[in-house]
Parts: C-alpha cells; sequence; structure tokens
C-alpha cells in the first residue's frame, strides 16, 4: 500500500504537470471505486483550473478554482499524467481530459483507493478532523510525541501505524524506522524511555526522507505521478527481508506478527 513516501512523490511528480492546467472533460468506467465518482461533480469541475496539489498523511488534494478534489491511492491506485495518445491499460477507472492534450488517471487495480470532490478547502479539512488525522511527521512536536508514547499500552508497531497519532506511516516505514532507532517493535509504548522516544521521532524523519529522495517502493503497482517507478524497494533493510542478513550484524532478520500485520526486525540490534 503507498504511504507517505510515494503518496508525497505522485504529489511532487504532479505538480509541475498539473498547475494552470484545467479540466476539459471526464470518463468514467462502470466499477465503482470506494467512494463512488458522482455525475454530478463533473460540471464543478469541468473549466475549473489546477492552482494547488498538495499531500497530507496519506491523501492527494488537489485545489481548483473553487472545489477540492481528495484522492486516496488505497492498496494499487495509480494516480498519473499521461499524454492522451498513451493508450489507457485496464482499471483506469477516471480519466480527466486535461487542455494541454495530456490525461490525468486514476488506475486502480483492487480499487480500495477513491477520488472524492469537496466544495472547499474547509469541507476537507473537516474530514481530517473527523477522522483525527495527526500530526505530519515532519512536524512531530517532541513533547507531543513522548505522551502520545506514555499515554498508550499499545506496542511501538501498533502506534506508529495508528494515523490519529502519526499520519503517513504504514507498515514498510514502521518497519524500517524501529530498525534505524534499534527499537523492538513489541515494546510498549508506555514503557519507552526519553531518550528512545526521541530516537525513533529522528528515525521515523531519517527513513521518510530517504524513502522520498528514492521516489519511494515500488512493490505490487506503486508508480510516482508522471509514471516512473521508485526504488527504495532495493534499500530495505528489514522489510521483506526475512531470513537474510542484518546489514548492520549479519544476524537473520526475523518476521512475527503485531498489530496484524507483518512485521521485520533484527533479533540483535532491536533487542526486547
Ligand atoms: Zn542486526
Amino acid at each position: 500500500m503507498p504511504e507517505l513516501p510515494e503518496v508525497e512523490t505522485v504529489v511532487r511528480d504532479l505538480r509541475p504537470l498539473l498547475i494552470g492546467r484545467a479540466f476539459a472533460k471526464i470518463v468514467v468506467s462502470r466499477k465503482p471505486l470506494r467512494t463512488k465518482w458522482s455525475r454530478a461533480w463533473e460540471p464543478q469541475i469541468v473549466g475549473q483550473c489546477v492552482n494547488v496539489v498538495q499531500r497530507r498523511g496519506k491523501w492527494i488534494l488537489v485545489g481548483l478554482d473553487e472545489p477540492w478534489m481528495l484522492v486516496h491511492l488505497g492498496m494499487t491506485g495509480q494516480f498519473t499524467v499521461r499524454p492522451a495518445s498513451d493508450s489507457r491499460l485496464p482499471h483506469t477507472h477516471l480519466v480527466f481530459t486535461l487542455d494541454d492534450g495530456n490525461e490525468l488517471r486514476y488506475r486502480d487495480v483492487r480499487r480500495f483507493g477513491s477520488v472524492a470532490l469537496y466544495s472547499n478547502r474547509s469541507a476537507l479539512d473537516a474530514v481530517f478532523r473527523a477522522n483525527r488525522l495527526g500530526p505530519e511527521p515532519f512536524e512531530l512536536d517532541a513533547q507531543y510525541w513522548r505522551e502520545s508514547l506514555l499515554a498508550t499500552r499499545r506496542n511501538l508497531k501498533a502506534t506508529l501505524l495508528d494515523q490519529t497519532v502519526v499520519a503517513g506511516v504504514g507498515n514498510i516505514y514502521a518497519d524500517e524506522s524501529l530498525f534505524e532507532a534499534r527499537l523492538h517493535p513489541a515494546i510498549v509504548g508506555a514503557s519507552v524511555k526519553s531518550k528512545h522516544a526521541e530516537t525513533l521521532r529522528h528515525a521515523i524523519v531519517t527513513v521518510l526522507t530517504r524513502a522520498i529522495e528514492r521516489r519511494g517502493s515500488s512493490i505490487r503497482d506503486y508508480v510516482g505521478g508522471s509514471g516512473r517507478k521508485g526504488q527504495m524497494q532495493d534499500e530495505f533493510r528489514v522489510y521483506g527481508r526475512t531470513g537474510e542478513p542484518c546489514v548492520r550484524c549479519r544476524t537473520p532478520i526475523v518476521r512475527i506478527r503485531l498489530a496484524g500485520r507483518s512485521t521485520h526486525f533484527c533479533p540483535r540490534c532491536q533487542p526486547v
């Protein structure tokens, strides 16, 4: 599933391709996405210009003259700008024709993603508030983070995955961040020492920054907004490396199940 670095890469790719462009026409497939595209939205966006392309957590925000579009890539979503002459791949569910001969396409094999329209930015912010979406990892306040960990009996893996605590981290970057911080994923939040909470806060930023520089991880269907893949999958240090030697100490990487998810760590570098 695309996480913060993948969504950030899509946003950075789309920005120069979309800003200043106007929507001309919309083509909708018969199969609905998680949020069904409403025919009533079409007249609201045709002729509208794109002013802003942003990310919040794992969400993509496209600000038009009036309405805002909110996009989630779900498990297998691809949100790309392609020349109209490029053939449309199967599972392309929404096509927004642009005024420059390109098309903004939403493709999603498993259809867990969504594209929805909101009347303005504050309607969008209300959605984030209703979901209690937590702060961005790059803006994580040290005291807030320390208190969030102290307040939970859940383990670190579960806490990192909780979008209300910190937005944008998913299974891959939770495992990679805990390895970076040398913390065992099953440690209970409330028992983490202050200095380790601080190490983890910095580790999250380090890992996400590195992943953004590599254009995210292309496992399954993920591609950036220009259709180019990411390279971070070649540099995972624990995720998906069960039984392979730790890059620090050569101990085989172990996989366990935590918070309902596959969790990878080095038993020597990340002691309980
Ligand atoms: Zn190790």
